[in-house]
C-alpha cells in the first residue's frame, strides 16, 4: 500500500551556489504540486524586464551582495499570500540570514502555518566553484564571474550556513549529499522526505 500524500508541503531548500538546489527544488515542488519560489529568479526576471524593482536591485545582484532584507522579505510575503501557495511552497534562496528566518517564521505563525522540512544540499566548496564556472560558460550569468562567485560563497558561509543550525535545533533539517548525478541526488531527497512522512501525490520523475 502506498502512503497517503502529505496534506501540506512547506519546504526550504538550502545549499551553496552551484549545489543544484534550483534544479532539485523544482523537482520537489512539482512532485508535491506546490509553487517553487526562487528569490534569485524573481530578481533576475525583474532586472531583465527593466522593472522598477529590477533597477533597485541590479547593482546588488551583479556584485553578489544580498538585497536588503526589508525588500526581500516583503517580496516573499506577497508571493506566499498568493492562493497557489496556500497548501505549500518550496523556497529556494530564501531565507538567507537570521533576519529573514525570523521574518518567515512570523509570517507563517500569523497564518497558523509551519515549515515541514528544510532540505540541506551538502556540496564541498571546490565542487560548487567548479559547477559555477561551468554555469558561467553555459548560461552567461553576470554574477558567475570569479570575483562575484567568491563573494557569494563567502556570504553563504558567513550568513546562510548558520541559519541551518536554527532549523537543526527544531529537527527540520534533512542533510543530503549533493554530490552525484542529478537523479541520484533527487532520489536521496525523496527518500529523506519519506522518512518524515512527506510523500508526494505522484511518483517522482527522475527519482529512483
Ligand atoms: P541566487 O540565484 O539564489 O543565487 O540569487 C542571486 C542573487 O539574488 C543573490 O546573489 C542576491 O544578490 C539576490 N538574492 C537572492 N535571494 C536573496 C535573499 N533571500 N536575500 C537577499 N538577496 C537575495
Amino acid at each position: 500500500m502506498t502512503a497517503p500524500a502529505s496534506s501540506s508541503a512547506r519546504f526550504l531548500i538550502v545549499g551553496p551556489q552551484g549545489s543544484g538546489k534550483g534544479t532539485q527544488g523544482v523537482l520537489v515542488a512539482e512532485a508535491f504540486e506546490v509553487p517553487s519560489i526562487s528569490t534569485g529568479d524573481v530578481f533576475r526576471e525583474n532586472i531583465s524586464g527593466a522593472t522598477e524593482l529590477g533597477g533597485r536591485v541590479q547593482a546588488i545582484v551583479e556584485a553578489g551582495d544580498l538585497v536588503p532584507d526589508e525588500l526581500t522579505c516583503e517580496l516573499v510575503r506577497d508571493r506566499l499570500e498568493q492562493p497557489d501557495a496556500a497548501r505549500g511552497f518550496l523556497l529556494d534562496g530564501f531565507p538567507r540570514n537570521r533576519v529573514q528566518v525570523d521574518d518567515l517564521e512570523d509570517f507563517l505563525a500569523s497564518r497558523g502555518e509551519a515549515l515541514d522540512a528544510v532540505i540541506e544540499l551538502v556540496v564541498p566548496r571546490e565542487e560548487s566553484i567548479a559547477r559555477l564556472r561551468q554555469r558561467a560558460i553555459d548560461q552567461g550569468r553576470t554574477d558567475d564571474t570569479e570575483e562575484v562567485i567568491a563573494n557569494r560563497l563567502a556570504i553563504y558561509e558567513r550568513e546562510t550556513a548558520p541559519i541551518l543550525d536554527v532549523y537543526r535545533g527544531r529537527g527540520l533539517v534533512l542533510r543530503i549529499d549533493g554530490v552525484g548525478s542529478l537523479a541520484d541526488v533527487t532520489a536521496r531527497i525523496f527518500e529523506a522526505l519519506a522518512t518524515r512522512g512527506l510523500v508526494p501525490a505522484h511518483p517522482v520523475h527522475g527519482a529512483a
